[in-house]
């Protein structure tokens, strides 16, 4: 899987892909009790913990000492421990820096950042261990989508994130012919993307679908075929089910949302054959987190916020790591038959947009969009400029965009926002802050509240400065994005 000079090293990864791909087969079809091993891991975890500055400062002294004795730990002792550690914040995390590592930055294999959407970017760099069992967890799963004979279009513009190199390691490890190029966030221009997939024959598309979206657009400003796929694998953004069937239907692709994780965490849920994120529990200790407090993943239904403690990431192992992001389990059994549970994602718990009071959220606003056809032209993508009691809802479209059209959106619209004053604008472009789902969330890359000044807070450079200019353009009307 990787090419490595130094016969040891080579001859430990072997050993830890054997291993680690026999568990991920015991974990998935519920054949072994694996609870020894989960236990075992999670004893090695925090031990290894131990020798990180961060949690030398954040383990209670108790918790500290138990776990220097070398004296074994039993299951039910593990879950007393793990329940007196504090949880670990976003903030907290990027603040610790490389005082998270328990080895030399030198002893990683590839120096990463989370996107760092807040401002405060995670170092999240990769070793070879843990490289090795995320790419083993997410291939056995797509290895269920995918062939050999399938060829990747890998479209994911994050160059300090590591999801594009992790993508093409998981692409490897499945022998499947990949791409992977790189289309400016400003100038958006996709004519080599286009020929490349149409040359190549490119029959999977891999990345966010904020991405996928423009580059159908851009296809269609610009007079050439929209690229078709048999299958979309989509990730790092929210996607509810009418915007899966809006791709869907652009593309005559089928749509899986192929993947949830983090550039911090790994990948704690990915896809099956039948469209349902599944838990990858041999490689993570999943809580839920809300009012009520923490209680462990059990399989049994329950929703919210995830709290990850990584199985596998000795080198920077991250305990009861609250994600942020909402989520629920389903307890209905899968038909693909894979024992463990399935993850369905409801968004980070900022992307509620408020408006008039009215908590909008966005699949109910995709389905408003998407849901059924509108006479006179598809809205590709949207964004909303709020101001006041004001909402400019910026729409691009096969269409004409008349001003007919535009009263049947609106119409569909105008339920959800309550006393709002909603105009819709069809505009050629949307600003490059609609694609950039990936980095900001929904609402940050979707919907620009010009009463909320902390937004700007949350917004790292070069995207701040976007920002700034699309504002701009939204309030000098006549200039060259609006059109309606
Ligand atoms: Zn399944």
């Amino acid at each position: 899987m990787l090419l490595l000079r130094d016969d040891r090293t080579r001859t430990e990864c072997a050993a830890l892909q054997r291993a680690h791909a026999a568990l991920v087969h015991a974990v998935s079809h519920g054949t072994t009790d694996v609870r020894a091993t989960l236990a075992d891991k999670l004893a090695a975890t925090l031990r290894t913990a131990l020798r990180s500055p961060m949690y030398d400062n954040t383990i209670p002294a108790g918790v500290r000492a138990r776990l220097s004795d070398d004296a074994p730990l039993s299951e039910a002792e593990l879950t007393e421990l793990l329940r007196r550690l504090p949880f670990l914040g976003k903030r907290d995390l990027a603040g610790y820096g490389q005082g998270a590592f328990t080895r030399q930055v030198g002893d990683f294999l590839h120096y990463y950042e989370s996107s760092g959407t807040t401002g405060h970017p995670s170092a999240a760099p990769k070793a070879l261990d843990d490289l090795i069992v995320n790419t083993i967890n997410i291939g056995e799963m797509w290895g269920r989508i995918l062939a050999p004979t399938d060829i990747a279009l890998i479209l994911i513009n994050a160059p300090f994130a590591p999801a594009a190199y992790q993508f093409e390691k998981v692409l490897e490890y499945l022998e499947v012919m990949s791409f992977r190029p790189w289309v400016d966030n400003i100038t958006g221009d996709y004519t080599r993307v286009l020929r490349l997939v149409e040359q190549l024959g490119a029959n999977v598309f891999i990345g966010p679908p904020s991405r996928l979206l423009e580059m159908v657009q851009f296809a269609h400003r610009n007079g050439l075929p929209a690229p078709r796929f048999d299958r979309l694998l989509l990730m790092a953004e929210q996607t509810g089910p009418s915007f899966i069937r809006h791709l869907e239907r652009l593309t005559g692709a089928t749509a899986y949302v192929a993947s949830y994780g983090s550039s911090e965490t790994g990948t704690p849920a990915v896809t099956c054959e039948h469209r349902n994120l599944h838990l990858q529990p041999q490689s993570f200790l999943l809580e839920l987190f809300d009012e009520h407090g923490a209680r462990p993943v059990t399989g049994a239904a329950d929703r919210g916020e995830l709290v990850v403690t990584t199985l596998d990431i000795p080198a920077r192992p991250l305990i009861r790591y609250r994600t942020g992001d909402l989520v629920e389990i389903d307890a209905t059994p899968c038909p693909c038959g894979l024992a463990s549970p399935v993850l369905r994602t409801l968004g980070r718990s900022q992307d509620l947009l408020l408006l008039a009071e009215n908590g909008i959220r966005q699949n109910d606003l995709e389905n408003a969009l998407w849901a059924a056809e509108l006479d006179g032209g598809v809205v590709f993508n949207y964004m909303l400029v709020a101001r006041g009691n004001q909402v400019v809802f910026l729409v691009t479209t096969d269409g004409d965009g008349t001003p007919g059209w535009c009263d049947q959106l609106a119409a569909r619209l105008r339920p959800l926002f309550g006393p709002v004053d909603l105009v819709v604008r069809p505009v050629a472009t949307l600003p490059p802050l609609a694609s950039l789902g990936q980095y900001l969330g929904w609402k940050m890359s979707r919907v620009l509240d010009l009463g909320d000044e902390q937004n700007w807070d949350r917004l790292p450079e070069p995207i701040r400065s976007v920002v700034r200019h699309t504002l701009d353009e939204v309030a000098a009307p006549g200039e060259h994005t609006l059109t309606g």
